[in-house]
């Protein structure tokens, strides 16, 4: 079996009772077959809070309040504190280590939703490389796995990430690129014509794509006015995702109010010092956001054929947690450091990488939604290019 993992991967370690958020609180954690089988033949007392504290239909952990079951109320697991480390569940184990299987593939991220790991993604300062490497584990089958589409996804990703770490160009503008060049892409696989692909590789990057594209932007140059209304109907999205944490609903709201609370005028204002302040770290904050999210999603087009869905979910997210840190800067008196960046993201992630309900909701609003067509966006992501 071959292996990716992103260079940091290894850094990652649980802090555990140390650790200022919980990772056990807001979201049902699965249960894997072999460790449903071992908590059905835990014996005494503690067996019998096992047997009581599962879903055996679902294969979960019940909830008390949007809390696991088991975590009490220091915050720490009872089930690691009785059992120690083997009594976890893998998902408890792994977290917040994450796997994307693929036909003789697997490729690891750390989940941006646990703050330790999102310390880790976004304070790399250096472009992420990907580590390659294979044991000896059987690939395994795959039925159906197009193979020649997953080759040239792979490709594209390999691209688009390298693109995304062009720090010559504005960071807008990349992602731009990554996103126009999706939308291509799309378009060659509806139209069944993956072999395409490598010609549309052979211009990436080039001086041609970088004119085509300048010309797109200039027909779709929005104003401030349409700016303004599309990130308000854009942040809107919040609310029509599932909730997973308690305090959720009421954070987006604060943020809207502070947003756009006080009218257009007083939002350009903002937006304009507030992108006027951020320094150079702020570019790299969102470039490491883009990759995250594009290696981490990219791919798993095989199974839907829809690419150009995975770099909108990347673009939108990578825009709302921006939005979302324009209302802090606000509301912290101008001021942004790192650690309220990475509290903002990882919230995001909680919130929207850790229900499928709300992935694949999001990717359906992407693709129906004129608000989230691949125009909208470019007009979205380029005016702040140019304010
Ligand atoms: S959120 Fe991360 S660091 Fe905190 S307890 Fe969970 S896995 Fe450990």
């Amino acid at each position: 079996m071959e292996y990716i993992i992103p260079h940091y991967f290894e850094q990652f370690q649980c802090v555990a009772a140390e650790c200022e958020d919980t990772c056990c609180a807001g979201w049902a954690i699965m249960i894997d077959e072999e460790s449903l089988e071992r908590y059905r033949n835990a014996k005494g007392v503690f067996g019998d809070r096992l047997k009581n504290s599962i879903d055996w239909k679902k294969g979960c952990f019940l909830q008390q309040d949007k809390r696991c079951a088991f975590l009490n109320s220091d915050d720490l697991c009872d089930l690691h504190i009785q059992g120690g480390e083997q009594m976890l569940c893998n998902t408890c184990r792994d977290y917040p280590r994450h796997m994307e299987e693929f036909e003789g593939l697997r490729e690891g991220s750390l989940s941006l939703s646990c703050i330790e790991a999102a310390k880790i993604i976004l304070g790399c300062k250096e472009p992420v490389r990907f580590l390659r490497f294979e044991d000896d584990v059987e690939d395994e089958e795959y039925e159906d796995f197009d193979y020649l589409l997953f080759t040239k996804l792979m490709d594209v990703r390999g691209y688009i990430i390298g693109m995304l770490q062009s720090r010559e160009i504005d960071i807008m503008t990349r992602i731009g690129v990554a996103l126009d060049f999706a939308d291509q892409l799309q378009e060659a696989i509806e139209e069944g014509e993956v072999f395409r692909i490598d010609e549309m590789l052979e211009k990436f990057g080039g001086a041609e794509m970088f004119f085509d594209f300048e010309q797109k932007v200039k027909r779709n140059q929005m104003s401030e006015i349409e700016y303004c209304s599309n990130m308000r109907k854009m942040f809107r999205v919040f609310r029509k995702l599932e909730v997973l944490k308690a305090d959720w609903p009421e954070y987006i709201k604060g943020a809207e109010r502070t947003l756009y609370g006080e009218g257009q005028r007083v939002y350009q204002e903002r937006l304009q010092q507030f992108l006027g302040s951020m320094g150079e770290e702020w570019s790299i904050w969102l470039e490491q956001l883009m990759v995250y999210f594009v290696f981490t999603y990219f791919c798993g087009a095989v199974y839907d054929g829809n690419a150009l869905g995975k770099i909108k979910i990347a673009v939108t997210a990578t825009l709302l947690i921006r939005e979302l840190a324009f209302a802090e800067w606000i509301e912290k008196g101008q001021q942004l450091g790192f650690d309220g960046f990475v509290d903002i993201a990882h919230r995001v992630s909680r919130e929207l990488e850790h229900s499928d309900l709300n992935l694949i909701r999001l990717e359906k609003i992407c693709q129906k939604s004129f608000l989230f067509s691949t125009e909208e966006l470019l007009g979205v992501l380029l005016y702040e290019k140019i304010v």
